[in-house]
């Protein structure tokens, strides 16, 4: 069994960054700029805008994070946005999801440009994505994506099976890898809670993506001997022997599932770090398409 080292594969993808910025330093061009918009104090958010926040300084990016109250009002957040979309020294900036329950989601991300949509939530940009129109590609399949060429794992004419089929993962992920495409022409079936015999779909598959958020859900006896598994949960666990009080767990049992594995993702080093490096990617790329 190989562990796909996402946190290791993203420090490579920085460090290329940081190679291109002190490029464009070096002609005075413009330094990628990527803000984000959080909204309320939710413990998990906040972790990881900030640890986006941090990547940014890494590389060499400015960034900035607006942070809103709780009780901020949808026309009050649209107004942000727009001030976002205006300023000319911002590149690309992402909204946190979720957001508060008052607050319509889908108003929101149709407010964000689309040229600034570093996220690739926006219809536009989903739209493009789907018809192979080079666009963002939305962060975490785009790390999945990466993960996956970069240990040259071949995915033609693989049977691939994706558990959930949520807009940022499971749906975008099942596309993406179908598509006529390096890392694609991949025989994708799009399972959720809704699937009947599940097992019996995992158990041909080649490549599994699980995204569905229920902790340790994927077992070692739904999978094939030599399969890849790709493991997107992350459930914080109540752990009081851990000074942060939880632990993370993805949505595979990596115990018995890693014995049948070629290849798998830990959690947390695997797809999480994966999905920053590949925010970093899009705002590079918002600049190089100005
Ligand atoms: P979601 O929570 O929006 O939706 C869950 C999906 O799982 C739904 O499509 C549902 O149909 C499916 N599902 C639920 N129960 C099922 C069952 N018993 N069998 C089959 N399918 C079932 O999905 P999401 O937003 O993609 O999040 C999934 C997990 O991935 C969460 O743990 C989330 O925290 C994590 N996540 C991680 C990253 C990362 O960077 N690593 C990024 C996004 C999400």
């Amino acid at each position: 069994m190989i562990l796909l080292d996402g946190k290791k594969t993203a420090a490579t993808i920085k460090e290329e960054i940081a190679i291109e910025v002190e490029k464009i330093k070096k002609v005075g061009g413009k330094i990628p700029h990527l803000a984000a918009l959080l909204v309320g104090a939710d413990g998990a958010s906040l972790t990881y805008v900030n640890s986006k926040v941090k990547a940014c300084q890494k590389v060499g990016f400015n960034s900035t994070l607006i942070e809103l109250p709780d009780n901020t009002t949808e026309e009050q957040l649209l107004y942000e946005i727009e001030l976002l979309n205006r300023d000319t020294d911002i590149d690309g900036y992402i909204v946190q999801l979720p957001l508060p329950k008052h607050i319509d989601e889908q108003k929101v991300l149709m407010a964000v440009d689309p040229h600034k949509d570093v996220d690739g939530f926006h219809p536009t940009n989903v739209g493009k994505m789907t018809l192979e129109i080079p666009t963002f590609l939305p962060a975490t399949p785009y790390g999945i994506i990466e993960l996956l060429e970069r240990y040259a794992i071949e995915t033609s004419g693989k049977n691939v099976v994706v558990i959930g089929r949520s807009h940022i993962v499971g749906r975008p992920i099942s596309i993406l890898l179908s598509q006529k495409r390096k890392t694609g022409n991949a025989t994708v079936t799009l399972c959720h809670s809704r699937t009947r015999n599940l097992k019996e779909l995992t158990l041909k598959a080649d490549i599994i993506v699980v995204a569905l958020g229920i902790a340790e859900f994927l077992k070692g006896d739904m999978v094939k001997k030599g399969a890849v598994i790709i493991d997107v949960g992350i459930t914080r666990i109540k752990d009081k022997s851990r000074k942060s009080g939880y632990r993370l767990a993805g949505d595979v049992d990596f115990e018995s599932v890693s014995k049948k594995a070629s290849y798998i993702t830990p959690v947390p080093g695997g797809v999480g770090p994966m999905t920053i490096a590949m925010l970093l990617k899009n705002t590079l790329l918002a600049v190089q398409n100005k």
